[in-house]
């Protein structure tokens, strides 16, 4: 049987069993011609979305780039795709105007039918302004007095808020599990600015597979890009790599002088055995990521399961996962992604949450 070569990518040299580029300088050389189309081409694909808002692959191939990446108020969009019942993807429904909003809320509150209630709860989960709560009222009366269909559901209204990134309180107070700023990494000299660092290894070992340590994500609050993330000095996320890229979620106790302890909460985060070899964590440390200058969109990072990302919303692969604080019980709030491939192996996403009160770190991960 003949050998299968493996081909490197032309641009990054990362090998591959195809011809051309690999998968990630594929998505980023799309990412990169959006990024620059002048507005007007921008605006007119936007109105080819409108003008075809029942057409899935044009949904696909326009709307999420031009969402994502672009940032394009959606308020006409969505008030195409509610009148001719389009309600997927949900961020069609970002900008809604508030007249496109009633109408969704009066929906989701009388419609019979399962499907369309969980879609409007998905889709209002994910509408940015709620100027009178009148979104948080639908979803808690909804909680509180649950229709025929909410027993066909697997979770509450509440848990359908998380989508969109917060939460509420059974007295109605709103929780927000996100920030609204973020920053992406990009390539860059680690040397000249260190904001924001992945992977540095540590002397330790972890007590279950006897991997090295790593601080995995090192922030630097003081940096006046992540001031938002109201932090008074630096953090660092610290973890085993190869327990937390295939189990987890492992935590970590932090102060805001850059020391952090490993802090245990269940022996099934676990793995016994060390699959990281000294090459790859070589490989992941020597990572020539830094903190993108300029802002971006909050859902920048959603598009693709490609982006480092501090802030905004999360890539989930799976469902939303905001982990319970281990020390209050309260819900953490996410802060960060990394994306398993720069480990050199894996395909998943690491999600870094906070607990500001206790100081604690949580670190979920989910698989592609
Ligand atoms: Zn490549
Ligand atoms: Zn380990
Ligand atoms: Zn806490």
């Amino acid at each position: 049987m003949a050998e299968r070569i493996p081909i490197p990518c032309t641009n990054c040299g990362r090998e591959k069993y195809f011809e051309g580029l690999c998968y990630w300088c594929r998505i980023e050389k799309e990412r990169d011609e959006w990024l620059v189309m002048p507005d007007e081409e921008i605006e007119k694909k936007k109105q080819y979305v409108i003008d075809n808002i029942e057409d899935k692959d044009i949904i696909y191939q326009y709307f999420r780039p031009l969402f994502h990446y672009r940032a394009i108020n959606t308020a006409d969009i969505a008030k195409a795709a509610f009148a001719k019942e389009v309600y997927y993807p949900h961020e069609l429904y970002r900008d809604a105007f508030p007249e496109t909003v009633d109408k969704m809320i009066n929906l989701l509150l009388t419609t019979p039918d399962k499907t369309e209630g969980s879609s409007m709860l998905c889709c209002l989960s994910l509408v940015k302004e709620d100027p009178g709560n009148k979104i948080l009222n639908a979803f808690l009366e909804l909680e509180n007095n649950p229709r025929e269909w909410r027993k066909k559901l697997y979770v509450d209204p509440s848990r359908y808020a998380d989508i969109g990134g917060w939460t509420f309180e059974k007295d109605g107070t709103r929780v927000q599990l996100v920030y609204p700023q973020a920053y992406p990494f990009v390539k860059g000299d680690r040397e000249k600015d260190k904001a924001a660092i992945m992977c540095v290894r540590k002397d330790t070992k972890c007590s279950h597979c006897s991997c090295q340590m790593v601080d995995m994500l090192t922030i630097d609050g003081r940096d006046e890009r992540l001031s938002f993330l109201g932090i008074d000095g630096v953090i660092k996320a610290l973890t085993c790599p190869n327990c937390s890229s295939v189990y987890g979620p492992t935590y970590c106790r932090y102060t805001v002088n850059g020391e952090s302890e490993v802090l245990e909460v269940s022996d099934d985060a676990y793995l016994d055995e060390n699959y990281m070899t000294d090459e790859d964590l070589t490989e992941f440390e020597n990572n020539n990521f830094v903190l993108a200058r300029e802002p971006v969109n909050p859902l920048y990072g959603c598009k693709d399961d490609i982006t480092h990302m501090i802030g905004g919303m999360a890539n989930w692969v799976q469902d939303t996962e905001y982990l319970d604080c281990p020390c209050c019980s309260k819900k953490m709030k996410y802060f960060a992604q990394i994306q398993d491939y720069i480990l050199g192996s894996g395909d998943g996403t690491i999600y870094f949450e906070v607990c500001t009160d206790c100081q604690i770190i949580g670190m979920a991960h989910q698989q592609t």
